[in-house]
């Protein structure tokens, strides 16, 4: 059962498609910035932001680390 209007709902987070496994994330500096971390894409192809739940999807067609 769904609220109209229910104001809990939260907004979906920032998705943003990379080109390599190995991304850094400041979270785009301003208010919203944090220090920056260095993060790798999984092997299910994306990788989220501990800090500011930015999700980060490795482009189709990219390669990820391979063996
Ligand atoms: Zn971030």
């Amino acid at each position: 059962m769904s609220m109209p209007g229910n104001p809990n709902v939260m907004p979906p987070p920032e998705v943003v498609t990379v080109e390599t496994d190995r991304v850094a994330c400041d979270g785009g500096g301003g208010a919203l910035g944090h220090p920056r971390v260095y993060l790798s894409v999984g092997a299910n192809g994306q990788v989220d932001c501990p800090y500011c739940d930015r999700r980060f999807v490795l482009k189709a067609g990219a390669h990820a680390a391979a063996h």
